[in-house]
């Protein structure tokens, strides 16, 4: 039964989609007035708030030389797992060596990426898209891949990138049908961000 532009609940496929199409005649209807609106309140885009939370969660690492992070998302833009570039879980993180000198660390950090897909409660992240802070390596791709990921936008944060890596990326991205785009827009100013106590 069409109520003025509302559906009864049974209904509920057709009211979404007619939800867009509401006119303000619908709510008037309600004695709702559209009138009482701050047009100036602008929301972030899911993808401003996804992005900026990735170099939130970039905080967290232990690597002193490069700071990654990851927040993975399902189709309904929520959070369904996060993570950063550190030590193994359980590892003497206070005493392993966290800078580049020597190469010691490379032994016992995982990549931001890496740590978003290891702990996703979800074993199947298909529809799912990753936000990291910089491209991914390709051994994270593949992990990005192998967890039905497919969409995946990075930020500016640079990491090394060994001979052939453009080559391999591009492999592992179109043979896998992966869309990957350079992050553009605005994020919080993480650095310049001042930590309050509340
Ligand atoms: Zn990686």
């Amino acid at each position: 039964m069409n109520m003025g532009g509302f559906y009864l609940p049974n209904q509920s496929v057709e009211a979404e989609h007619m939800a867009s199409s509401l006119t303000s005649t619908d709510f008037e209807i309600l004695g709702i007035s559209t009138k009482h609106r701050n047009e100036k309140y602008k929301r972030w885009s899911i993808d401003q708030i996804m992005m900026s939370t990735a170099y939130i969660m970039a905080k967290g690492s232990h690597d002193s030389d490069t700071q990654h992070g990851a927040v993975i998302v399902d189709e309904n833009n929520h959070i369904v797992s996060s993570g950063f570039n550190g030590f193994l879980k359980g590892s003497a993180d206070d005493i392993l060596p966290n800078a580049r000198l020597g190469g010691h660390k490379y032994k016992f950090m995982v990549h931001a990426e890496r740590n978003a897909c290891d702990q996703a409660t979800r074993a199947d992240l298909s529809n799912c898209r990753i936000f990291v802070t910089g491209v991914p390596c390709n051994d994270c791709m593949t992990t990005i891949i192998n967890r039905g990921i497919r969409i995946v936008t990075y930020g500016d944060v640079g990491h090394v990138q060994g001979e052939g890596f453009w080559e391999m990326h591009k492999y592992l991205i179109n043979a896998h049908n992966v869309s990957v785009t350079k992050y553009s827009g605005q994020i919080i100013n993480v650095d310049n961000a001042v930590l309050i106590s509340i």
